[in-house]
């Protein structure tokens, strides 16, 4: 990929420069007072009187008349000299030995003159020199502009220092980084899997960037812009790169994020080169990531940011002047949509919006088909298989997996990536990786082994649940002290209902129940699960229309669904208090039935258990062995009996 990095000059704003000005006429004032102090020789100032006196002594060696003041330069005093040289270096004056200096204000007096010529005593006044304006120029304007000079040369070296972002006050920033042109990304469809609509929708984009004219011909106009909206991590950075390496032209990209700017008018200036530059391109792509930085509603009544609306306004007139005929698509990607300027949205600007969604199952297999191709395998490795584990994983995620998979295969000295390799690197991700050096007690890991079998039981007990992958109580970084896998055996569900639902609420509550039915304890090893147990029962009620009570009203909606999935509450306080009393419910009634189960079937739930403290990791077809083959005895007994 040859990425080239290119530089833009910003015009430098007004503010720094007013600063700077304040700035050296502080210093200007302040280097005056200093020279004023330190270089000026020491004067004393006489009466006119003593003046006369100090001549009639002929202790005077030089007078100089200014304007209104006489300066008196007596006659040195040779015996000082010794004084002056002690440190055997030359100081000021070693040969020629400091003259006394005094001054008197001037008066006009004809006597003075005579009385000097009679004492043979030199005097003069000063020509010139002392003139007021090149005594003003002298002292005031050249140092101004000298130090102007030195602060901005400082305030450069900082910028390039600072790695050019932004640079002391925005000013001097040449070498700052605006955005980046890539002239071939190097990137295809081939590279992005699973996003097939994606791949479809950018098509024509592609299409129209190999031969524009084709569409002018008839007099269709191409879309501006198009806006790739998706969670973090599924790719849209990587179809965006894919275009511009389908059709083969340059890639301009800039991240909305790095639009933070000290001074106002810097973004502003950014969207206006990166326009320009792109235009004198064309055709090729401009790809802003992360526009929601910049791009978020002005309506905003709770913060207002100058800077950023102004780089908006930028981009909305930037937006509205290109022209498309010569092959200029803007690109842009986001994953907070509902937040974005609904002038952004309009026609004629990124009217077109390509969702890239979480991929599937079998989107899931064809990414990491594309990524295990960068890594050396063993034959019999299973990508269906990993896919399956690894439901609701975006690419990002399993690119991850694969590299972890391989580090793990180099860290046991194999050449080629095994199944287990991947498998592993799949709980790594999930979980964490394995903490050995965190030693369980006895009790402790007791408590921790009924707890996942109660989960795991509680899976195989109900119908509508996904089988068991695997049980293990090796604790993790991320915090789990033991986990149950659960992993769908064939295809992946697009639709829970509602007995679903309340088995897998069910499925929670069972390793607190597993606690309290065999240690007659609680522990806070269940919180996690309460807390996701909490969200599906709320959830039910509140947004799925599947409580008896509610009926099929939307209590609450989400928020932004590609992020964190927060919802906010569309209804009264009173309502909310009712759904939490629902709720309340809900999960006393399924932690009453999580009870049931593992009480019934203690024997199983007891065995299971010693096996797992005794082997800390168990698979799925092992927990099932043990639990058929208790369940086949119990019932052996049970005919006897009868
Ligand atoms: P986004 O911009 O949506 O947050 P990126 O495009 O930056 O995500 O994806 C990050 C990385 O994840 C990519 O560089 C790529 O390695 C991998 N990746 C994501 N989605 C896919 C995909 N659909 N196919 C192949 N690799 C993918
Ligand atoms: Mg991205
Ligand atoms: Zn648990």
């Amino acid at each position: 990929m040859d990425n080239k990095k290119r530089d833009n000059k910003i015009p430098p704003t007004k503010n720094p420069l007013l600063i700077f000005l304040v700035l050296s006429i502080v210093a200007t004032i302040a280097l005056n007072f200093i020279t004023s102090l330190m270089l000026s020789p020491k004067k004393e100032e006489i009466s006119y009187n003593e003046f006369l006196k100090l001549v009639d002594k002929g202790k005077v060696d030089e007078v100089v008349f200014e304007n209104d003041k006489i300066t008196i330069y007596g006659k040195a005093d040779k015996n000082k000299e010794t004084d002056v040289s002690i440190f055997g270096i030359g100081f000021m004056g070693e040969d020629e030995p400091e003259r006394p200096i005094y001054y008197t204000g001037y008066i006009n007096d004809e006597r003075i003159l005579d009385k000097l010529d009679e004492k043979g005593i030199k005097y003069s006044t000063p020509v010139e020199l002392n003139s007021p304006v090149l005594n003003f120029l002298m002292t005031w304007i050249v140092p101004l502009l000298f130090m102007y000079l030195i602060i901005i040369l400082f305030s450069r070296m900082l910028s390039k220092k600072m790695g050019g972002s932004g640079g002391i006050m925005g000013i001097g920033q040449s070498n700052a980084k605006m955005y980046n042109v890539e002239n071939k990304t190097g990137i295809t469809f081939k590279d992005v899997a699973g996003q097939e609509e994606a791949k479809e929708s950018l098509d024509e984009i592609v299409d129209f960037l190999h031969n524009p004219s084709k569409y002018t011909a008839i007099g269709a106009k191409q879309p501006k812009g198009a806006l790739l909206v998706g969670p973090p991590g599924t790719g849209k950075t990587l179809l965006a790169k894919a275009v511009a390496g389908e059709a083969n032209v340059p890639f301009f990209s800039l991240s909305g994020s790095e639009f933070v700017e000290m001074f106002v008018g810097v973004g502003a200036s950014r969207v206006r080169d990166l326009f320009k530059q792109a235009n004198a391109k064309a055709p090729c792509i401009i790809f802003i990531d992360e526009i929601d930085a910049i791009g978020k509603s002005r309506d905003n009544q709770m913060s207002t940011n100058d800077e950023r609306e102004q780089t908006l306004n930028q981009l909305l007139s930037e937006m509205d002047g290109f022209d498309t005929s010569k092959g200029l698509v803007v690109l842009a990607a986001t994953n907070r949509p509902e937040i974005l300027d609904k002038a952004l949205l309009r026609p004629g600007r990124f009217d077109r919006r390509i969702i890239v969604e979480k991929p599937d199952l079998k989107g899931r297999e064809d990414i990491l088909k594309v990524h295990i191709k960068n890594v050396k395998t063993a034959p019999d490795i299973d990508l269906h298989a990993m896919a399956l584990a690894t439901s609701g994983a975006v690419g990002a995620d399993l690119a991850n997996m694969v590299n972890e998979a391989a580090l793990r295969a180099v860290r046991f000295k194999r050449n080629a990536v095994t199944q287990e390799d991947l498998m592993d690197s799949v709980e790594v991700i999930i979980a964490g990786k394995e903490k050995k050096d965190r030693i369980l007690s006895k009790e402790e890991k007791r408590i921790v082994a009924f707890h996942e079998v109660g989960h795991a039981l509680a899976t195989a007990l109900q119908k509508n649940t996904q089988p068991v992958q695997k049980i293990t109580i090796v604790p993790r970084t991320m915090g789990a002290l033991g986990y149950t896998m659960q992993m769908p055996d064939k295809e992946e569900k697009y639709l829970n209902s509602k007995n679903e639902i309340l088995d897998q609420i069910t499925v929670f509550l069972a390793g607190r129940a597993a606690e309290e039915i065999v240690f007659d304890t609680q522990t806070t090893g269940a919180s996690n699960d309460i807390e996701r147990a909490t969200e599906m029962a709320r959830s039910m009620i509140t947004m799925y229309g599947m409580s008896d009570r509610f009926g099929l009203v939307g209590l609450e909606s989400l928020q932004n669904r590609y992020l964190d999935g927060r919802t906010v509450a569309n209804c009264s306080e009173e309502t909310r208090t009712a759904i939490d009393n629902e709720v309340v419910d809900i999960m006393k009634k399924r932690y009453e039935v999580a009870k049931q189960l593992l009480t019934d079937n203690r024997d199983a739930l007891d065995e299971i258990s010693e096996f797992l403290i005794e082997k800390e990791t168990i698979t799925g077809d092992e927990f099932m062995e043990i639990f058929d083959n208790v369940r086949n005895s119990r019932n052996a007994q049970m005919e006897i009996e009868e």
